[in-house]
């Protein structure tokens, strides 16, 4: 059964329509890339699932439960993550806060002091630090680190909450190519425990880390399927060379 199912998405913003008709099928432990022109409803896509904007149509199933109303914080608790195109880290907080933080997210604050012990919480913390290339930094200010190592803490605290799936809007925007690569390694290793939805203006990143292909293109799917049927696709070279 498919993790993620998006069945006849909308979603207007007053006159504009911003979405229409969008279908979306995400498998577990698959890495998703959605692609598509500037202004093609690829973030209002991701923000749909994650319930930042409700859809006006359609409906949204994850993991066995219709989640087309849910709350983003009920969709967090069953397991979906978003880092969104703009930054969330806290700047003034140490790289490790951040992922305290973020690995203390899914829990009341009340419960803090009774669920996890603060032992088991800094071990949390530090495998996410040495996954993520952050260990050396850790007391380091999250804000003076450089971009791409802002962009790993983010991820790091994406996945501080164990998510069966993760969203990520344009990671590697502003990367250098090293980054980039890294970002790569960084993010496949994840494909054990979790699902990736991934938005990329790097085509060949993309189609190096993932599985399959959602092509969107003015708030409608153009064309969907493996990487290999998408780089044969005559409507996404189309797209991709006339505009
Ligand atoms: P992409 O991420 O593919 O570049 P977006 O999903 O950001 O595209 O935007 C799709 C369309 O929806 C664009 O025309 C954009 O201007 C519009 N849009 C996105 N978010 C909003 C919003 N909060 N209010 C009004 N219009 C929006
Ligand atoms: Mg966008």
């Amino acid at each position: 059964m498919a993790l993620l199912e998006v069945r006849d998405l909308g979603k207007t913003f007053g006159a504009l329509r911003a979405l229409g008709g969008v279908d979306v099928t995400v498998r577990a432990r698959s890495f998703h890339g959605l692609i598509g022109p500037n202004g093609s409803g690829k973030s209002t896509l991701l923000k749909a699932i994650a319930g930042a904007h409700f859809a006006s149509e359609g409906a949204i199933a994850f993991d066995g439960a219709d989640i087309t109303t849910a709350t983003p914080a009920e969709r967090a608790k069953r397991g979906l993550s978003l880092k969104f195109q703009i930054t969330a880290i806290l700047p003034e907080l140490s790289v490790y806060d951040n992922v305290l933080l973020a690995v203390q997210a899914d829990q009341p604050l009340w419960t803090l002091l009774r669920s996890k012990s603060r032992a088991a919480l800094h071990d949390e913390v530090l495998e996410l630090l040495e996954r993520f290339l952050l260990a050396d930094l850790a007391t380091d200010l999250a804000g003076e680190l450089s971009h791409g190592q802002q962009q790993w803490l983010e991820i790091a605290m994406a996945m501080a909450v164990k998510p069966k799936l993760l969203l990520l809007d344009e990671p590697t925007g502003g990367m250098s190519p090293e980054e980039r690569r890294v970002t790569g390694e960084l993010l496949m290793p994840i494909k054990e425990s979790c699902a990736l939805v991934i938005v990329e203006h790097d085509l060949d990143f993309i189609k190096d880390i993932c599985d399959h292909l959602t092509v969107l293109d003015q708030g409608q799917v153009l064309d969907d399927g493996t990487v290999a049927e998408i780089e044969r696709s005559s409507r996404v070279q189309e797209v991709y060379t006339t505009r």
